[in-house]
């Protein structure tokens, strides 16, 4: 096994402000875990109110008129967003490996999912988001009378963003990426499971050479930095991944702040008699085990059409056996630890849970080893919808199995949660496919596949699920707000 902190030596781990690596103000750290070990990797800075409200002034002073970035053509805001991509591929496997250090993920480097795919997703967002600085256009309003009425597109200022654990460098990159097409200017807190790699790529946007102020990245603690960042009168705009819990106490503590939100999950992956069982029980798999489950858009309602039930339940479970489990860093591993001992210990009761309210552990449902935080794949069957494992987002490997017998029932089933983040439809009958997806309330639909994601497809949520949306050229609207202007002539 590769040590992990010889290979890091060059690890920072401070709060980086104005372009700036600089201790806390506090003096205070706190260690990030490997959770494949359970050892420490290292001691992280930890921000507080005080380096919050620092970091706000530096977002402020960058926005104001005149300043660097400001004055800057949008070309010119283009040209360093495809610089700041150009260095992430240049550092693309110290931060793979520094990403499955810190989240347990593996690398991903066999075809299968991991940081690799991580890594080339954030580049391609930030060439995506490059190409349209010197795009955003407002329109001309054909109004009553002789006057010249137009809009204009203007960056919202300075925005708060707060970002989670499962996805670092990717949930970094989707609220980054289109606030700086949009010129605004951003303080980012990572989350306190994973604080490593945002701040490594903040060394590269400072190489890339955006002006001091205009990105600020904060190591830190939700009710600490977090609601200081949410509530500080600088801040213009909030943008949060997480789950609905704390997204209902942003949105009462962001009082009049906009803010758009991306929340938990508990997405249905309807299998439909006339699916082809390898393709359905493929994407079921990807659609719930990817990233051990971490996943806000995972597929954990598998509802299966009676006739063919059984049969998917064994290619299922038969799957689901072959993952080879282990640390990032061990040969060919497809599925890591979870991310730390509270989530290990969350998923472990949802498990209990299951077992407890009467479904079949078809397959895992234990610890895997005796050392790190992992958890076998688990599959439960015999699932009903009353069943906690059913209704609550788990975000772990638990696969729930349902029975459906008409389309109509299982419309009204998978419709039936507060949650409407993803969705997937198994059919080779297109027709039918395609008009299940348009009844389904979610904000993103797989039919045949799941968990494909693409820098041009919007992607976001339905009911608590959230509002706003990430990627495509909606992630624009996030960070834009619409000025109108008459000119009798
Ligand atoms: P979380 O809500 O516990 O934490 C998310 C972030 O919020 C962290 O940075 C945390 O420090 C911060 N935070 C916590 N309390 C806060 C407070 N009172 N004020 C301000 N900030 C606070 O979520 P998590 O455990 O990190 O992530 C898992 C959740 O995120 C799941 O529910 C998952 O579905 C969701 N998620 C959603 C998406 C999406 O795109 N919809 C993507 C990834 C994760």
């Amino acid at each position: 096994m590769v040590q992990p902190l010889a290979k890091f030596g060059d690890l920072e781990t401070r709060l980086f402000i104005n372009n700036e690596f600089v201790n806390s103000i506090s003096g205070r750290t706190f260690p990030t875990i490997n959770p494949a070990t359970e050892e420490t990797i290292c001691e992280v800075q930890e921000a507080d109110a005080a380096d919050v409200d620092l970091s706000v002034k530096a977002a402020i002073d960058a926005f104001k008129l005149g300043s660097p970035w400001r004055s800057m053509a949008a070309s010119e805001r283009g040209k360093l967003l495809w610089k700041l991509a150009d260095l992430i591929e240049r550092d693309a496997k110290y931060l793979e490996e520094l990403e499955a250090l810190d989240n347990g993920k593996p690398l991903g480097r066999d075809g299968q999912y991991g940081t690799a795919v991580d890594v080339g997703l954030t580049i391609a967002i930030y060439r995506y988001a490059s190409g349209w600085c010197d795009k955003i256009a407002g329109d001309t309003i054909p109004v009553d009378g002789n006057t010249l009425c137009y809009t204009r597109k203007e960056p919202i200022g300075v925005c708060g963003a707060i970002i989670p654990w499962n996805f670092p460098l990717l949930m970094q990159s989707w609220k980054l990426a289109p606030a700086l097409a949009a010129g605004c200017t951003m303080v980012l807190k990572s989350s306190e499971k994973t604080p490593l790699t945002a701040l490594h790529t903040s060394k590269l946007i400072a190489e890339a050479g955006f002006p001091p102020g205009v990105v600020n990245t904060l190591s830190g603690f939700g009710p600490t930095a977090g609601e200081a960042l949410v509530k500080h009168p600088g801040v213009h705009k909030l943008a949060f991944t997480g789950s609905s819990l704390t997204g209902t106490k942003i949105v009462q503590m962001a009082k009049l702040k906009r803010v758009t939100l991306e929340l938990g999950g508990k997405s249905p992956v309807i299998v439909c008699d006339d699916a082809n069982l390898d393709v359905a029980v493929g994407a079921c798999h990807v659609g719930l085990f990817l990233n051990q489950g971490q996943c806000c858009c995972a597929g954990s309602r598998i509802y299966v059409q009676d006739t063919i039930y059984d049969k998917f339940v064994e290619k299922a479970v038969e799957k689901a056996k072959q993952m080879k489990i282990g640390a990032y860093n061990q040969p060919e591993v497809e599925h890591g630890p979870q991310v730390d001992e509270l989530q290990f210990d969350r998923v472990m009761g949802y498990i209990q849970k299951g077992k407890d309210e009467g479904a079949t552990v078809s397959l895992g449902g234990a610890r895997y080893g005796t050392k790190g935080y992992f958890i076998q794949p688990t599959i439960f069957t015999d699932v009903n919808d009353e069943m906690t494992v059913a209704k609550e987002e788990i975000f772990g490997p638990v696969m729930s199995i349902m029975k459906f017998s008409t389309d109509e029932e299982v419309v009204e089933r998978a419709n039936g949660s507060c949650f409407g983040l993803g969705a997937g439809i198994m059919s080779e009958n297109i027709g039918r496919a395609i008009g299940l997806a348009h009844q389904i309330r979610a904000g993103s639909v797989w039919i045949n596949t799941y968990d494909d994601f693409s820098v041009q497809a919007p992607f976001g949520g339905y009911k608590d699920s959230g509002h706003g949306r990430e990627k495509g050229k909606e992630m624009l609207d996030n960070y834009l707000q619409t000025k109108c202007v008459f000119v009798p002539l």
